[in-house]
């Protein structure tokens, strides 16, 4: 299905059609206003996991959705773990003969500690033309944009051809436990025939202005799994040493971890991306893209990729040490040592290969291996004409032909749980920012002023296409 979409001449005309009537994308556009009123009440709401304000935004959101015309029996916010997830049905007038189309994104956000920023976390502050603040980025911007065009379609008085669902989790950042709640527990009220993700997708913006390469669309996500690697031992006093000693054993298990490299992986997907990304990259990792592509046995290419940490991911398997612990006094032998180390599996790998994989570079059944994570296998999502189109005429408003290439994400989104469940997901949000700008999970998180406002013209465009 996927080669038939590429290269179909039909849809490639299709994709490049000129753009009439782009949308406006400022803060006085219609429901600017109430966009930025929504965004800036969300950041400062404290909707992480210890400070649990998540079901106080989700409560909130209810309360703008009722306000903006829904009816409450369309609106469901259900408690689960601490937190809170968010469902509301748009009804359509069922014209088209199709399933609903779920929107997700997520309420959560990553932890941020005020001592350790230079503005407050949980302020908006709009500096330099960017937007800073915990979620700024990830992923209330996703959330606003989502919102504020479901407020401003109902508005306008527009009916869609089919449903749409906003299914918001509560919990994406840490258990996703709301997650699954959403796609399992309540999978009557989001039961859909793909999902478009409000979390990932975009573009890169070039530093200095101009067109970015591709607009990158995630179709597929790595596997995410964790092992705690430990090796124990009598221990003793220091000054007996023995040619057994846990630290000694654990170090020499992550070396060999660290020296093995997994088998080069690709399918469809990443094929596709790196040709198409290839052809818009300068120098020998554009050239290597373009080479993997046509030839993933080409060993210059593969050593080209793997030597940059941006594309090793998405030529097979990775893991990684992460965390260590061991010993309990400086002067006695240790009793056990821990390591940490965290996989990002190729789809169709498997963990359970993975994890045998391990203990044979390894060697050593007395390093015994403990599963920390709960991970969530999945295949890409098929490519879909009807996404395709869609995306493409929302990319069109801002950047008239941009590319729309296919991704596979180093795993962690909602759209895993969709996916395992059988619901395609395709993340597909107008994220376009400058190359280290949103600094996601991390410290002084900010977004362009623009791409804010981008991002709800990239919406209101993008819904109106897929049902309408
Ligand atoms: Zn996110």
């Amino acid at each position: 299905m996927f080669k038939k979409i590429i290269t179909s001449a039909a849809v490639v005309a299709l994709l490049v059609a000129p753009q009439i009537g782009a949308e406006d994308a400022n803060p006085d556009m219609p429901f600017g206003a109430k966009a930025f009123e929504i965004y800036k009440t969300a950041v400062e709401m404290k909707s992480t996991a210890n400070h649990g304000e998540t079901p106080k935004l989700a409560r909130y959101l209810a309360g703008e959705f009722e306000k903006g015309g829904f009816a409450k029996e369309d609106i469901h916010v259900f408690e689960t773990g601490g937190t809170a997830g968010l469902i509301v049905r748009y009804h359509g007038d069922g014209s088209s003969g199709k399933k609903p189309v779920s929107i997700s994104a997520h309420m959560d956000v990553v932890e941020a500690d005020p001592r350790d920023w230079v503005r407050d976390p949980f302020t908006l502050i709009q500096e330099d033309g960017y937007f800073f603040g915990r979620g700024t980025a990830d992923d209330k911007l996703g959330m606003t944009a989502v919102t504020a065009n479901f407020l401003r379609l109902k508005a306008e008085g527009w009916v869609p051809n089919r449903d749409l669902i906003i299914a918001f989790s509560g919990d994406e950042e840490t258990g996703m436990l709301s997650t699954r709640a959403l796609v399992n527990e309540f999978r009557n009220l989001t039961d859909s025939e793909f999902v478009l993700n409000a979390d990932a997708g975009g573009a890169t913006l070039p530093t200095n202005g101009g067109t970015p390469a591709n607009f990158s669309m995630q179709a597929a996500e790595k596997t995410y799994a964790t092992w705690e690697l430990t090796v124990n031992n009598s221990g003793g006093h220091s000054s007996r040493p023995r040619d057994d000693n846990a630290i000694y054993e654990l170090a020499a298990a992550l070396a060999k971890i660290q020296d093995h490299k997994f088998p080069v992986r690709y399918n469809e997907l990443t094929r596709t991306y790196f040709r198409g990304t290839g052809a818009k990259t300068p120098g020998d990792t554009g050239k290597a893209m373009v080479q993997f592509a046509n030839d993933p046995t080409d060993a210059w290419a593969i050593k080209t990729l793997r030597s940059n940490p941006s594309y090793v991911g998405t030529t097979g398997t990775t893991c990684v040490a992460t965390m260590l612990r061991g010993g309990h006094a400086e002067n006695a032998l240790p009793q056990s040592a821990t390591a940490t180390v965290n996989c990002r599996i190729f789809p169709g790998v498997g963990v359970a290969a993975t994890e045998a994989t391990l203990k044979e570079v390894v060697g050593n059944d007395g390093v015994i291996f403990n599963m920390i994570s709960d991970p969530t296998e999945t295949d890409p999502s098929p490519l879909r004409e009807d996404v395709l189109v869609a995306l493409q005429k929302a990319v069109d408003n801002k950047f008239p032909g941009l590319e729309i290439i296919p991704s596979m994400s180093s795993g962690g989104t909602d759209g895993m749980h969709f996916r395992a469940a059988g619901i395609p997901s395709y993340g597909v949000n107008g994220g376009y920012s400058k190359p280290n700008d949103t600094n996601a999970h991390g410290l002084n998180e900010r977004i362009l002023v623009q791409t804010f406002y981008d991002n709800l013209a990239h919406w209101y465009v993008l819904l109106k296409a897929i049902a309408g």
